[in-house]
């Protein structure tokens, strides 16, 4: 039989280390945050071989007590944690305690450091054996070192990647950090060559320096504090898309992570702008209160729980949809666009001697940290996200354009104000509906001359100085689309029974989620009932969805059972809408008949920024200009 044996410090060490540091990368991600924790304004990075012969990080920051240096070395010493408490309202990016330990055990390690008004120490460390602590020169501050990573340990150096790889995931580490501190100034040095330098003057620069100054102006900058959560950050216009995710970053509390629950929000916000694989930019920062969010998930914090998803999903798919549809809030979410006149101000002119009127009450300040906590709390958010989003259907279910509340009008305020803010509204509604035309490139639909067909397909149009070509099988599928989606918004549904009555057959968990989206299927048209153990029946199905494959669509249904639950299947339902639209579309290559030409325009409404629900644009414009310059009649 085997004696249990304790595992030496130094042993546990080793293994705790493949948990926190696997790669050059996130031994550099380690410092870098410890160096943040530390509230370093200026932080240097410096890195040979990919990181594994050798990873700099130097800092401006508080620095560490001479008595502290043998401590920082030891498994679990953490002065960022005191007790189990601490742990639900974690606001520095550290707190296990594990980092120096585990790096210190696997590398040749050496901290010198210095704190205000005292001498600088230095203490190195190879393979988890500390040496002597000496005094030391260095500006106040500390500075890591750690050479051959993983010497003592080949099984783990098989690993790595090439320097090159490695490299490039520094570098990506580096891109991050950039992004998420834009207040901290960052040099970051690979094999001698300067590679990033960010000045620590804010997010835009802190973009430019990542991704070159030009991709600003096809961003859009939001702002949102609401239901106790705030997001801001920058995202790409509706027509700026990327091939792949590389480009996504989100901040969770400051911390850098990967979502599942915040990546669909925003993926389903743009569902309709961007084509299959191509995936929307984004830089953004969710702050909630610390007691909501769970950053003990996984040793190397690459993910977060939320309390509950619903309300995440929500706030952020809203105000990103609002932005991205030019709805009337868009205009509060969004920063740095001229405002007419943004309601408070309107409030207060108008009542004059109203300036003591709380006016913070619009205009909720953003919080100077991550740490500090928005105003609402999270039971009163939950209770205010249960009003304003609807439950399942998401963006398809949400009222007409134009006929939401704003949302300041939910804030409670002096009556005496309210006046002035309802005309400040409408100023907004107007000047909101002009942009919105701007970019839909609405037209006068009387001032559009038909000029004729090419291939059966494309349709010729004379505006003035300016012609369109609309696809007719995109236009159709979009106008029916938008039918459906109003009929299943107004409820309006109509169903057809169906001659056999689906049966399937579920197990436990499954009939239980499907039986709690009873009410919700029935609401669009499906007859739906238990059919004893657990089994349900469906007698009838929604006009619209005739056909569907039933046992797929429930498949489908099921399979957000573990996830988003019932949010995901609005974007299910969109997407048969949207595929049955396609079905019912006239094709292209299909001659259309002068009375469907004209039907087919009225329909679309002089509104040709149109896409369909695929994102394919349903018309393109050109200039009579355009036209000259093909010809070289002009240049
Ligand atoms: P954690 O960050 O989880 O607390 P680490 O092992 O990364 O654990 O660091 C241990 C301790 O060493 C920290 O709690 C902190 O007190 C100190 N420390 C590490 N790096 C720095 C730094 N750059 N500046 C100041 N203190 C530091
Ligand atoms: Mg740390």
């Amino acid at each position: 039989m085997n004696k249990i044996n304790l595992l030496t410090p130094d042993v546990y060490n080793k293994i705790a280390a493949g948990e926190v540091v696997d790669r050059p990368y996130s031994v550099v991600k380690e410092l870098v945050e410890n160096a943040v924790d530390a509230g370093a304004t200026q932080i240097s990075v410096e890195i040979e071989g990919g990181g594994k012969t050798l990873v700099r990080v130097t800092d401006n920051g508080g620095g560490i007590e001479k008595d502290d240096l043998v401590a920082a070395y030891s498994p679990h010493a953490t002065s960022k944690l005191k007790c189990a408490e601490d742990l639900f309202g974690v606001t520095t990016l550290g707190f296990r305690g594990e980092a120096i330990a585990s790096i210190a055990a696997v590398s040749r390690m050496k901290i010198v450091s210095r704190v205000p008004e005292k001498d600088a120490y230095s203490l190195g460390c190879v393979g988890g054996k500390t040496g002597a602590l000496l005094p030391a020169a260095g500006a106040q501050g500390t500075e890591v070192t750690v050479e051959d990573l993983f010497f003592n340990t080949p099984a783990r150096l098989k690993f790595l990647k090439s320097d090159a790889q490695e490299e490039s995931d520094v570098a990506n580490m580096m891109a991050r950090f950039i992004l998420s501190r834009p207040e901290i100034s960052f040099t970051y040095t690979s094999a001698g060559k300067l590679r990033y330098r960010s000045f620590g003057d804010g997010l835009s620069s802190a973009l430019a320096c990542v991704y070159g100054a030009e991709i600003l102006s096809d961003l859009f900058e939001i702002h949102a504090d609401k239901h106790g959560i705030r997001l801001h950050g920058f995202i790409g216009n509706q027509n700026f898309s990327k091939p792949n995710r590389t480009y996504q970053s989100l901040f969770v509390n400051g911390r850098y992570v990967v979502n599942q629950t915040v990546s669909a929000a925003v993926s389903n916000a743009y569902a309709s702008y961007l084509m299959k694989r191509q995936y929307p930019f984004y830089v953004l920062f969710l702050d909630v209160p610390p007691e909501i969010v769970d950053v003990n998930v996984h040793p190397n914090k690459a993910d977060v729980r939320f309390a509950d998803n619903q309300i995440i999903y929500g706030s952020v798919y809203s105000v990103i949809s609002a932005v991205l549809d030019g709805n009337s809030r868009a205009l509060e979410y969004l920063a740095n666009v001229p405002k007419p006149k943004a309601p408070f101000e309107a409030a207060l002119g108008a009542g004059g001697a109203e300036k003591t009127a709380e006016p913070r009450a619009y205009s909720v300040p953003l919080p100077a940290s991550p740490s500090e906590k928005p105003a609402m709390t999270y039971e009163q958010a939950k209770k205010e996200l249960q009003f304003e989003i609807p439950p399942i259907l998401g963006k398809v279910n949400l009222p007409a354009r134009g006929t939401e509340k704003p949302y300041a009008m939910e804030v409670n305020a002096p009556a005496a104000a309210e006046a002035a803010r309802e005309d400040a509204f409408e100023e907004n509604r107007k000047f909101l509906l002009e942009q919105e035309k701007k970019r839909q490139q609405r037209v006068d639909p009387a001032s559009l001359q038909f000029k004729g067909e090419l291939f059966r397909t494309y349709l010729f149009y004379e505006c003035g100085d300016e012609a369109y070509i609309v696809d007719q099988h995109a236009a159709h599928e979009r106008i029916l689309y938008d039918a459906l989606c109003e009929r299943l918004a107004a409820r309006n549904v109509v169903s057809q029974p169906m001659l056999v009555p689906y049966v399937k057959k579920l197990n436990a968990q499954e009939f239980t989620f499907l039986r709690s989206n009873f009410d919700i299927l029935r609401e669009i048209g499906f007859d739906i009932a238990e059919f004893g153990g657990n089994f349900v029946k469906i007698s009838a199905v929604p006009t619209d969805l005739m056909q569907i494959d039933l046992n797929a669509f429930f498949d489908e249904i099921l399979s957000s059972l573990e996830s988003l639950r019932a949010i995901k299947l609005s974007d299910l339902l969109k997407e048969k809408l949207a595929s049955a639209a396609c079905k019912a579309a006239v094709k292209g290559g299909e001659r259309l008949s002068d009375g469907e030409v004209r039907a087919l325009l009225e329909r679309m409404n002089g509104n040709m920024g149109l896409k369909c629900p695929h994102g394919r644009p349903v018309a393109v414009h050109i200039k009579k200009s355009e036209m000259e310059k093909l010809f070289k009649r002009i240049v």
